[in-house]
């Protein structure tokens, strides 16, 4: 089998990273390449294990995720998705990362099996508190279930079903963007991209979706005017429907260019894409590192309370 070679890349997460701590994005798209292999060396090794780690905020929003993800391909194949079930499976999503994490199966295979950051690093949250994030979950999917493109996607065909969590890509100049729409849609001459968000709104989140819009242009070959962006807050049961203007994708376009500028600008080396790890400074602010899946490799120096 043919060598991977680290691409450089351009995604919002990518860039979400660049911008919060250039250290953790060293680490997450550099440090930890080849860390899959039982050959790597030591330190890519655990920079891999950890950059699998989620906290429970993000064990939610990928339970949630998972299993309209399977909603969908159940609308698809014909059959007719129960709540009640729904909630169930979320609620089996959730207890096996709990207890793959607990039982540290992730040590031998860091990218199958969970590892919680509450188990990790600590503090672990009361029960009440699991309770309470467990209750969020089981909302989304309630509010899923309750959105108004709800029948709209329960009528369509399955012709008119585009992508169902598929990891896609469009060229920028040579620079591979990518994108990965949770569901996409062909309706009545319209072609809509759906986000569901557990989490709150952002600023950010703009840039997503006109990088959605720019996406589906450059895939269907549709004008701005025949798309639609679904964006559905499941934890706050907000939901809008939004048209992006050509003038909007191409500021995003801009504002994209410009990141991948920011970043290439660190590389040591930008046709091989390689990257040293002392041009890339850490944080200052230790309550940042507090948080990060890294703070092992990054701060072994530091105790962080527990
Ligand atoms: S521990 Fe702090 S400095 Fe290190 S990667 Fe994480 S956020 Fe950045």
């Amino acid at each position: 089998m043919a060598e991977l070679k680290n691409e450089f890349s351009w995604s919002k997460s990518r860039h979400e990273t660049f911008d919060e701590c250039r250290r953790k994005y060293f680490y997450q798209y550099y440090g930890s390449w080849g860390g899959w292999s039982a050959t790597a060396p030591e330190p890519a090794r655990q920079l891999y294990r950890l950059k699998q780690i989620k906290n429970l905020h993000l064990e939610i929003g990928t339970a949630v995720h998972t299993t309209i993800e399977e909603i969908l391909r159940e609308i698809r194949s014909g059959r007719t998705p129960s709540p009640t079930a729904a909630r169930e499976r979320v609620r089996t999503l959730l207890n096996q990362s709990w207890s793959e994490s607990r039982g540290e199966r992730w040590r031998d295979e860091p990218k199958r099996y969970s590892c919680l950051f509450e188990h990790y690093y600590g503090p672990m949250p009361e029960s009440e508190r699991i309770d309470e994030l467990r209750a969020k979950a089981f909302g989304c999917i309630d509010r899923f279930f309750a959105l108004r493109w709800y029948p709209l996607i329960r009528e369509s065909r399955p012709e008119d079903f585009l992508s169902v969590e598929d990891l896609d890509s469009f060229d920028l100049g040579g620079v591979r963007v990518f994108v990965k729409p949770d569901f996409a849609l062909r309706r009545d001459g319209l072609h809509y991209l759906f986000d569901w968000k557990t989490g709150k709104a952002t600023e950010r989140d703009a840039l997503q979706l006109a990088c959605y819009a720019a996406f589906a242009g450059r895939k269907w070959g549709v004008a701005p005017d025949g798309i639609r962006i679904v964006i559905a807050y499941l934890g706050d049961a907000v939901a809008d429907e939004r048209f992006i203007s050509a003038p909007e994708i191409q500021e995003a376009l801009k504002s994209i260019n410009a990141s991948v500028e920011r970043m290439r600008s660190l590389l040591v080396d930008v046709a091989s894409n390689a990257a040293r790890v002392e041009d890339f400074p850490q944080l200052d602010d230790l309550r940042v590192c507090a948080r990060c899946v890294f703070r092992e490799a990054c701060r072994p120096e530091h105790s962080f309370a527990r």
